[in-house]
């Protein structure tokens, strides 16, 4: 497929979008009212910077669709978060939360700001700032944010705090805290352990074993670097993990643990020692079966998807493959299996999370995680079955069975 104009962001999910809406017959009403953002709110957020000087950021919150329940979705912290990189980042959650079968609509957030140049308490202001300036949008039962890229638990601490200032005490407002304020246990590590269940259940049907899988992982954060421990603790072999500075490759594998404490010490993948230098272009194209991008959208283009030589490429971070480089992929028989299922593990027990909260009770570790594994599993089943029985691809299965579910609420509720 050859797309001349450069898409945005949101227009290429939309692609995906329309895709789905297109085999599913959507009237083209319920079409444009899928397809668009409910509510967008565009704030600044002045920051006043240890030197002194005011500085002006440009912060956002795209309400996408909230016909299935509250909003939900994550914030980021990013130079390149723009209101057409959030919006594209509330689609997905839209089609993520259906699919998944959660209680809640698709959100999204951001500040458009480099967090790595900022002092913690340039972090602690912009982040308060930013809530006050959307907390109109916010609340228990309307729109509760979570980490993203750039963002974690530290950073909903200081959210929920801003939040409480105004509304008393309120937990369930932002997931991903700090399990000693109310933070779910296993919430940290459920985006990787998600990307770790559906690998497990995928290599039942592509005939993989776990054991001899060469896994390549691009990111070290929070998704990435988890996703590498649970599956290097499965026994696969990870021969190459990457932060923003660079890679390390070593194809006997890596010392997954060693590695994650290395980075936890605040030191970068590159200065690891047990193993070879690689750039981040260099490790999309290792030779390996599993290719997990973990880190940030549109790193699989059409220059680089015809050097991809994964036999699956999972999608552990959002939008990490352009619509022509998913083209590619698929034409070469690589399999994808798409963000909105992959990665779904965060905002499921963000759902778990808030159910505790508004319950006031906290569930123990185990059963948090598996009550993830069967929330992953039969998502995942649910998309298997619709790829063998009608013969399309993983993200084409994901996005229809997401959409169908909003378009049902819609209609149920009788919008229009
Ligand atoms: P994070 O900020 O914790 O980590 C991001 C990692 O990516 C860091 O290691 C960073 O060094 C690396 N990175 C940044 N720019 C890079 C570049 N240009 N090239 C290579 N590496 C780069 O973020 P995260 O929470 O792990 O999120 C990563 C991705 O996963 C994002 O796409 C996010 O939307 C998605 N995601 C996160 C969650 C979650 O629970 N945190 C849930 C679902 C999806």
């Amino acid at each position: 497929m050859t797309i001349t104009k450069k898409l945005t962001p949101f227009e290429e999910v939309n692609l995906f979008f329309d895709r789905a809406a297109d085999r599913l017959q959507l009237p083209d009403g319920c079409r444009e009212m899928l397809r668009r953002p409910w509510r967008e709110l565009g704030v600044q957020v002045p920051v006043r910077m240890d030197d002194g000087r005011i500085e002006v950021f440009n912060g956002y919150r795209v309400q996408h669709n909230g016909a299935r329940g509250p909003y939900k979705g994550g914030v980021r912290f990013h130079p390149q978060a723009d209101q057409e990189e959030i919006r594209a980042l509330a689609s997905l959650m839209t089609w993520k939360t259906a699919l998944m079968g959660l209680p809640f609509g698709g959100a999204k957030g951001g500040v458009q700001c480099d967090p790595r140049q900022l002092s913690e308490g340039e972090l602690n202001r912009l982040t308060r700032r930013y809530t006050l300036n959307i907390e109109h949008l916010l609340g228990t039962n309307r729109d509760i944010p979570a980490p993203d890229l750039g963002t974690n638990s530290q950073t909903m601490a200081w959210m929920m705090d801003a939040y409480g200032q105004l509304h008393g005490h309120s937990p369930a407002i932002v997931t991903g805290k700090p399990v000693e304020l109310g933070g779910s246990l296993g919430r940290e590590s459920a985006t990787g352990r998600g990307v770790a269940y559906i690998l497990e259940e995928a290599a039942k049907n592509l005939r993989l074993n776990l054991q001899s899988l060469r896994v390549v992982v691009q990111g070290c954060g929070n998704v990435g670097s988890w996703t590498a421990r649970l599956l290097h603790e499965n026994g696969c072999r990870i021969i190459a993990v990457s932060d923003v500075r660079g890679g390390i490759y070593n194809p006997r594998g890596l010392d997954v643990p060693r590695l994650v404490e290395h980075k936890m010490a605040g030191n970068s993948v590159t200065e690891f020692r047990e193993g070879d230098s690689i750039g981040n272009a260099e490790l999309l194209e290792l030779e390996c079966d599993v290719l997990i991008p973990a880190a940030i959208d549109n790193v699989i283009t059409d220059k680089n998807a015809p050097q991809v030589k994964a036999r699956v490429v999972m999608e552990a971070a959002n939008h990490p493959i352009t619509v022509e480089a998913d083209s590619i992929l698929n034409d070469r028989g690589i399999v994808v299996l798409p963000d909105i299922l992959v990665n779904a593990g965060g905002v499921t027990v963000s759902y778990f999370e808030w159910t505790q909260n508004l319950q006031e009770f906290r569930w123990e570790e185990d059963r948090v995680n598996e009550e993830l594994r069967k929330v992953m599993v039969r998502a995942y089943r649910a998309v298997h079955e619709k790829v063998t029985s009608e013969g399309i691809n993983y993200r084409q299965a994901a996005f229809e069975i997401g959409v169908q579910r909003v378009a049902q609420a819609v209609n149920l509720r009788g919008f229009v």
